[in-house]
């Protein structure tokens, strides 16, 4: 960066010098021509009374180099010319110069001339015999002033280099310090500072990416923990199935079982082999949750017909517990994932079944409004207590373990509930009280979002 800022503020003095000199001597060159003319202007009088007084014997005491000097008579012939053989010169009647001369007494111009191949000036002036003196004098051409300025141009470069050389690095160095001496783990505490406030955005920027992989990397973590957690609970919940079952069944190898006590063990057996299979069919179902590989597919459905269906797949644990189940509500067609509701309509009337009393009841009721259809599974079971009515949708989370146990529970059947609720966007509450009953309420968007 620094040697990026240098460049740049290199080039820039060096252009800046380049277009100050072309400025200069476009002005200097114009000057030295006004000059180079006054000058000329001057020295044409000067020969012009020279010539008047000593004739042609002025020119014989006459010493120049830079001059041109024409004499010509009032014909127009060339009688005497510094320069050039006067015998080959033409008439110089028509020249621009020496026609004001004649008329005015005094004329100039310039022009290129083919006998010398340069631009001249040229300046007559009008003898008192009516002849007439010409000067003329090789106009500077540009190069020969940017020649003479050669030497200290050559200086004023090496100067402006070197001194824009220093100022550009100190410069380099003062625009990159702050950016280098930055904390990035605190760009925050830069907001607002004199040497920071153009750079204030991308302070910004880094702040926001700073919260976001730190918020990132948090989720990581968590995920990562409950991961971990799920995996040991989910060991402790399968070996205490296998733990009965190989006890038993040890008892039943050894013997050690009278024959009327068989067909309870049996019986045990089963039972535990039932919780082994509903916790694994829970944890898989999670699990494909979690993962989003369950390839669950939108389609039209109707979620009262849902509840039906799994109303009528658990009417016969219901009438076994003695529980009374009623459905209510009208059509609620939606765009959803049908097994989804399924599960959620048949965990939430499972728990409403278990975790009632003999002769309780379970209402299950389904509305719908424009676009959000409503669940509601109400029961006059045992209720939820305040402090753990968040938590039953945690994993493995009981309110009473062995309650739970002894009616088949995993601790899974909210988790699911509330994941399948989460995948269609959708929200739930609970309303419960100890002894009185519970009311889980779920909204769905009719369409998806
Ligand atoms: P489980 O398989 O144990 O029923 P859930 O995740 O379905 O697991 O429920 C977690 C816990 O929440 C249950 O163990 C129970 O203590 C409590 N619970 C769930 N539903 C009800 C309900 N309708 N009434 C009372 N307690 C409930």
């Amino acid at each position: 960066m620094n040697s990026k800022i240098l460049r740049a503020i290199w080039t820039v003095a060096i252009l800046v010098f380049l277009a100050s000199l072309f400025f200069i001597m476009t002005i200097s060159y114009s000057y030295f021509t006004l000059f180079q003319k006054n000058l000329l202007r001057n020295e044409t009088e000067l020969a012009a009374q020279g010539v008047a007084i000593s004739g042609k014997a002025f020119f014989d005491e006459l010493n120049t180099s830079n001059y041109r000097i024409t004499w010509i008579d009032h014909d127009g012939n060339v009688l005497y010319d510094n320069e050039v053989d006067s015998e080959k010169l033409g008439n110089h009647l028509e020249r621009e110069e020496v026609k004001l001369a004649i008329k005015n007494g005094y004329g100039e111009s310039d022009r290129y001339s083919n006998t010398l191949a340069h631009r001249q000036f040229y300046s007559a002036k009008k003898l008192p015999d009516g002849s007439i003196l010409r000067l003329s004098i090789v106009q500077a051409a540009v190069w020969t002033l940017v020649l003479g300025f050669a030497q200290p141009i050559v200086i004023v470069i090496f100067i402006a280099l070197f001194l824009s050389f220093v100022l550009a690095s100190r410069l380099a160095k003062n625009i990159t310090k702050p950016i280098n001496e930055i904390d990035l783990e605190n760009p925050e505490s830069y907001y607002g500072k004199k040497d920071y406030k153009e750079i204030e955005p991308l302070l910004r920027h880094i702040s926001a990416q700073k919260i976001q992989l730190k918020r990132d990397q948090e989720q990581i973590e968590q995920t990562a923990l409950i991961r971990q957690e799920f995996t040991a609970n989910v060991s402790h919940e399968l070996k205490s199935p296998l733990h009965a079952i190989s006890g038993y069944a040890e008892l039943l190898e050894n013997g050690l079982v009278r024959a009327e006590d068989i067909r309870p063990f049996a019986r045990k057996i089963r039972e535990e082999s039932s919780r082994l299979t509903s916790l694994v069919e829970d944890i898989i179902n999670l699990t494909k949750l979690d993962s989003g590989e369950d390839n669950r597919t939108l389609e039209s459905c109707d979620l009262y017909r849902i509840a039906e269906n799994a109303i009528d797949s658990l009417q016969s644990t219901a009438s076994e517990l003695d529980v009374n189940l009623e459905l209510s509500g009208t059509k609620a067609p939606m765009v959803a994932y049908p097994e989804l509701l399924h599960s959620i309509v048949y965990n939430l009337c499972d728990n409403a079944i278990k975790y009632n009393h003999k002769g309780g009841s379970v209402f299950v009721k389904v509305s719908q409004d424009k676009d959000r259809t409503t669940l509601s599974v109400k029961d006059t079971g045992i209720g939820i207590p305040k402090e753990s009515q968040e938590r039953v949708f945690e994993r493995f989370y009981r309110v009473d373990k062995s309650r739970s146990k002894e009616v088949g529970g995993t601790g899974l059947g909210l988790s699911i509930t509330k994941h399948a609720v989460l995948v269609h966007r959708g929200s739930f509450k609970v309303v419960s009280e100890v002894g009185k009953g519970s009311e889980f309420i779920i909204i769905l968007p009719t369409q998806p979002t």
